[in-house]
């Protein structure tokens, strides 16, 4: 779009560092939520609540590594703890088992309700994918269920209907299944059911309808982190499921200690079957984990258990246990930072007050607009929120479709010459590192980005 340009000259270093990325990666990103109009920034350091670019120009981060940084960038607990593990072993990993992992474990399952037991992974992705597959091994079945809009990592099963269009997605009480990307074979998209996010009567019909063929349904309790699922809705999906013989996944992934130290789960009071976790888990190194019910978890091969499992129609053997693997799962250094971060978390008060910035932010952004009478309200969970440019409240995916994108990624870019990091569109994150100056900042910056957009 025209009106999506950078002020001459401010981002000279990283147009050319992406102009050169993009001969030998492609796209010039690693990722795709790298990517933005015009180009992405390219960042040089940072610490704290700040990044600074290769063009010398500093930001307040709202993004913070899509929300894994909860402490901020380069906290000094979270920075010695990986020192101390790496000068302490002598090695960055062992390739063996080693007492961290059962440290974690043992705080997972103290936090979060739904978890007995765990296994880490390298990515958040690769934890909703082994609970997807466990699951399977566990009812005997195939589909799953996932809800619209919802994002649960890149691989075919979950990348059905995550960014739907008005045009195409069907009705709102029985959405059609969308592959987003090629690459899918065509008997895939049978697999996966699209259900309507906080539409209870509508879900219990299809689940109802498909029971004896759902493994599983997989449900973010807090759509992208800030739409909530309604209180109601998530405590008749639990019953549903249960009723129905279909396991229950919480992809607490970017809910996991932003909402509340225990997730999710724990604001809702609603017990899943499997939780996966990730981002804030990893204190800023790569991670995932997934946690749940030891009948479930111990079908993670391998196991000495020589319990037969039987559920709904199925009878499963110890042979059929899940094949689960990974040379850097529970790596020693990432956990450390994951624990250092957990500690730094669970100190009184710590998570009430980062709460309370938050709300301070959203109070006072929502004054802002409404001083300049633009329909904006903010919504979303503990740590984590976005802004809706709409007056309407935002209760599924298909309630975006009528906010007002276009004002937003105005103000977004706006933001970016401003010194506020947010990809155009995201979310915010906070961390326990941001100040009152940083918010008064960012205020000040939205009111300067608003009377720019207006005047233009
Ligand atoms: N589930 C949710 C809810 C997520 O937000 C993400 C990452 N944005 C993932 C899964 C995938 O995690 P990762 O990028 O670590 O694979």
């Amino acid at each position: 779009p025209s009106h999506i340009s950078y002020a001459q000259g401010s981002k000279v270093q990283s147009f050319q560092l992406f102009q050169q990325a993009k001969e030998w990666i492609p796209g010039g990103v690693t990722a795709n939520i790298k990517h933005f109009s015009p180009h992405p920034i390219f960042m040089k350091c940072a610490k704290g609540s700040k990044l600074i670019d290769v063009d010398g120009q500093e930001y307040i981060d709202y993004l913070l590594c899509y929300g894994a940084l909860i402490t901020g960038h380069g906290h000094q607990a979270v920075t010695n703890a990986v020192k101390e593990q790496l000068d302490q072993t002598g090695t960055t990993v062992f390739g063996t088992p080693h007492e961290l992992e059962l440290t974690l474990a043992k705080k997972l399952v103290d936090l979060y309700p739904g978890i007995d037991m765990v296994r880490y992974t390298n990515s958040g992705l690769e934890a909703t994918l082994l609970a997807i597959r466990l699951a399977r091994a566990y009812t005997g079945k195939d589909k799953i269920g996932k809800f619209e809009g919802h994002y649960h990592g890149g691989f075919n099963h979950v990348l059905v209907s995550v960014n739907p269009e008005l045009d195409d997605a069907g009705s709102k009480y029985e959405p059609i299944a969308l592959q987003n990307r090629v690459a899918f074979q065509k008997h895939e998209l049978k697999q996966t059911l699209v259900l309507p996010f906080n539409d209870l009567q509508s879900t219990k019909n299809l689940l109802r309808k498909y029971a004896s063929e759902l493994a599983a349904v997989i449900i973010e309790p807090v759509q992208g982190g800030f739409i909530r699922a309604e209180q109601e809705f998530i405590e008749g999906l639990r019953e549903i499921t249960e009723e129905l013989n279909i396991v229950l996944i919480f992809d607490e992934v970017k809910t996991g200690f932003r909402v509340h130290l225990g997730g999710a789960q724990s604001v809702y009071g609603v017990k899943p079957d499997l939780t996966a976790l990730g981002k804030v888990l990893g204190g800023g190194y790569p991670i995932g984990a997934l946690g749940g019910s030891k009948e479930m978890m111990m079908l993670c091969a391998p196991t000495d258990e020589s319990d037969v499992f039987s559920f709904g129609q199925s009878s499963r053997k110890k042979t059929d246990v899940v094949f689960h693997s990974g040379t850097y799962n529970g790596h020693p250094v990432v956990l450390a930072a994951g624990l250092a971060t957990i500690s730094l978390l669970e100190e009184n008060g710590v998570m009430e007050v980062l709460f309370a910035k938050t709300n301070h932010l959203r109070t006072a952004l929502e004054k802002l607009y409404t001083t300049y009478q633009i329909p904006m309200h903010t919504c979303g969970m503990g740590s984590i929120f976005n802004l809706i440019f709409s007056k309407n409240p935002i209760r599924n995916y298909r309630d975006l479709w009528g906010t007002n994108h276009d004002l937003r990624m105005k103000i977004d870019m706006e933001l970016l010459h401003q010194g506020i990091y947010i990809k155009p569109g995201n979310r915010y994150s906070m961390s326990i590192s941001h100040t009152q100056q940083d918010i008064d900042k960012t205020v000040e910056a939205h009111e300067k980005a608003i009377k720019k957009v207006l005047s233009s």
